[in-house]
């Protein structure tokens, strides 16, 4: 399967699911377009490096996916997109009394509004081709909910719900729309706080991740970034060309549950 002539643009790439769905289409031959909001040496070079190994195209731009205009600028910047990966996201945990205001609008603006502005800029250039695939990185809980975790519940059940209203608005028209719901992804981010479980809990690394981080994964085992690469690749393979406005879990059972 080949993605050679398409350009792919990839929010929230410069680490962790992102930069792992970038290598998936850059493998499969795409140009791909990486992303976050700094603008270091290190992000293009991250660019450069992985264009070299797959012997694509490969660009860094840096834009603030929490502010909408840069948003719709990334696109405009890359010349517009066949394939849209909405994947930048954060995470914040507490009660919704103590729930701070600013990080509920920063994680509603970062993970669901950014998804709005991306698509709504790239979506003509797609209809112009008759050819476009718009996958949102959401997550096992864009379908279920956890305790403390409001702002990212609501955005990710949000973004499930841009994704079916995409689908409708482009049916007939070459251009598909899906949500890939990942459960526990073992990323930097996660990996990062195996420690912190340790020593809480008083337990050993195999311990925490069976017993604590994956307790609502049936299959008591990470997914990884390469199958939310795989997953994404197959979204945009013409078997996947009446695949629109759905979900596909990527979590271990979690939602079979
Ligand atoms: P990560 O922290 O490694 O990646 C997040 C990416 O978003 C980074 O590249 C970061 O630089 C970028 N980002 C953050 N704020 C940004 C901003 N304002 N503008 C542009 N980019 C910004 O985390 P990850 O685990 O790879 O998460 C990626 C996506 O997958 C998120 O949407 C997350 O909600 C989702 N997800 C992750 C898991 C998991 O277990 N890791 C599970 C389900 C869903």
């Amino acid at each position: 399967m080949t993605l050679t002539a398409k350009r792919a643009i990839i929010t929230g790439s410069n680490s962790g699911i992102g930069l792992g769905v970038a290598e998936a289409l850059a493998a499969a031959g795409a140009e791909v377009i990486l992303n976050s909001f700094t603008d270091r040496a290190e992000d293009h070079e991250l660019a450069r490096d992985l264009g070299a190994r797959h012997g694509v195209a490969a660009r860094y731009i840096a834009a603030d996916m929490s502010k909408g205009g840069e948003c719709r600028g990334l696109i405009d910047k890359a010349g517009g997109c066949d394939i849209l990966v909405n994947n930048a996201g954060i995470q914040f945990v507490a009660p919704i009394e103590d729930f701070p205001t600013e990080k509920w609008d920063m994680i509603l603006a970062i993970n669901l509004s950014s998804a709005f502005h991306t698509t709504a800029a790239a979506l003509p250039g797609m209809r112009a081709k008759g050819w476009g695939r718009v996958v949102n990185i959401a997550s096992a809980h864009g379908l279920t909910a956890s305790p403390y975790k409001s702002a990212y519940i609501a955005a990710k059940h949000g973004v499930v719900g841009l994704t079916k209203t995409v689908a409708l608005e482009t049916a007939g028209q070459g251009i598909t729309a899906n949500a890939i719901c990942p459960g526990y992804v073992l990323t930097p981010l996660v990996e990062a706080q195996i420690p912190g479980q340790m020593q809480v809990n008083g337990m050993d690394r195999e311990t925490v991740i069976r017993e604590v981080m994956l307790l609502r994964q049936p299959s008591r085992q990470f997914a990884t970034v390469e199958q939310i690469g795989g997953t994404t690749v197959y979204l945009c393979s013409a078997s996947a060309d009446q695949v629109t406005g759905t979900t596909i879990s990527v979590d271990g059972g979690w939602t079979a549950l």
